[in-house]
């Protein structure tokens, strides 16, 4: 295997046609056959990339190749935004009265599938504290058939134990799934530890550049056949065109996570002796209470972290209305550095009352850097800290 930063520009070699540098955007829904038997064969080939768009397409094939090689896995297909990779995956996988271990502390629209969506076709679903690996063997249950996995975990930046946790869930015959759209493939692989699936909202660092909606699912060829059986009836199709803008991203993403890594510790750091600012939340300090986990089973810490401002709802308003360079906008992983309060945010798809459970105080605001030079960035949110701290 190359390293990353071939991989990332070779790992589709040989999928597209040979004289082509950049593949070409292949924007068909349909794909004729020359005959009764080669239509038949396309047409029941599994992740066929010929038959018809929804099935696969030649820009979906080079993309998935490319993240399941950084990623050290067989196989991937790609979906039209990230909850479409985890709602067709958890849809494959599981049968009315099977059970879920979910986070407490998770990307919003997990808690919402895991604790709503699902429970109304009889899915059952735990919640645990992600940092107490004891918690999850409590949670499992004869009955448990997914645990689902993410760290560093959105908002809050609380890590997982991937190995024991993992090898918890194998003990128990349990699919191990992990979200890996913080960290990416540059900074983790959760295939290194026995994950079965891998997962990424390909919308933040993946793409990474705020211009498109994607998913990606990766894993061994047998689960990722399983996955697509179910894509072709959730249809939650990729667009060739976001597909073709997707693997342009990824072709830089080695480079981008280096920068990403850079700027958030460097801001992390700077910002945790601020006045205005309680805690910083960031895997790369020293002073985060996982951070020996961290530094074993990540490479890099990632572009995102989170402050915790001592004023609250009405400082983290001053601090986003006062940034000039970081702008106000859901969403991460982006080369423009991005800001958000997750208490509002949020409302809409978790109540009120089980965010401010899970820790998103009113003064929560996750920063995720972006690829503008460090001394930028620093200035950036000294100035608009000092006047929230007045
Ligand atoms: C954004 C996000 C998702 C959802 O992805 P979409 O592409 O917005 O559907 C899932 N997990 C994490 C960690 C995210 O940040």
């Amino acid at each position: 295997m190359t390293g990353i930063g071939t991989t990332a520009i070779h790992g589709d070699d040989g999928l597209a046609p040979a004289n082509a540098v950049s593949p070409p955007i292949v924007q068909s829904a349909t794909f004729s056959a020359d005959s009764d038997e080669h239509f038949t064969e396309v047409a029941t080939q599994q992740r066929s990339d010929a038959f018809y768009t929804r099935y696969g397409n030649p820009n979906h094939a080079q993309v998935a190749a490319v993240v399941a090689e950084l990623e050290g896995v067989q196989a991937g297909l790609v979906t039209a935004s990230g909850m479409g990779a985890i709602t067709t995956m958890t849809l494959a996988l599981l049968n009315a009265g099977d059970h879920v271990i979910v986070q407490r502390s998770t990307y919003g629209g997990t808690t919402s599938l895991t604790t709503g969506l699902l429970t109304r076709f009889g899915v059952t679903c735990t919640q645990v504290d992600q940092t107490d690996v004891d918690a999850f063997a409590r949670a499992l249950t004869p009955q448990t058939k997914l645990v689902l996995v993410e760290t560093p975990s959105n908002p809050l930046l609380e890590l997982t134990d991937l190995a024991a946790v993992i090898d918890l869930a194998h003990a128990h015959g349990a699919y191990a799934i992990v979200d890996n759209t913080f960290a990416t493939p540059v900074n983790q692989r959760p295939a290194a530890f026995g994950a079965d699936l891998i997962w990424h909202s390909a919308t933040k660092f993946l793409g990474g550049h705020s211009d498109l909606s994607a998913g990606v699912v990766v894993g061994s060829a047998e689960l990722i056949d399983r996955v697509w059986q179910t894509s072709i009836v959730t249809g939650s199709t990729l667009g060739p065109i976001d597909a073709w803008l997707l693997l342009r991203g990824i072709r830089t993403l080695p480079l981008r996570m280096a920068r990403h890594n850079d700027n958030a510790l460097a801001l992390a750091r700077a910002l945790e002796a601020h006045p205005a600012v309680a805690r910083v939340r960031y895997p790369g300090l020293a002073s985060h209470p996982q951070h020996d986990l961290a530094a074993r089973q990540m490479s890099g810490y990632g572009g995102v972290f989170s402050l915790d401002l001592a004023g609250g709802r009405a400082a983290a308003s001053t601090l986003l209305a006062e940034l000039r360079l970081a702008k106000r906008a859901a969403s991460l992983g982006s080369v423009s550095t991005l800001v958000v309060h997750p208490r509002s945010m949020w409302a809409a798809i978790v109540d009120v009352e089980q965010l401010a459970g899970i820790g998103i105080s009113e003064g929560l605001v996750r920063v995720s850097t972006g690829i503008e030079e460090t001394a930028d960035l620093l200035a950036d949110f000294t100035r608009a800290l000092d006047v929230v701290a007045g």
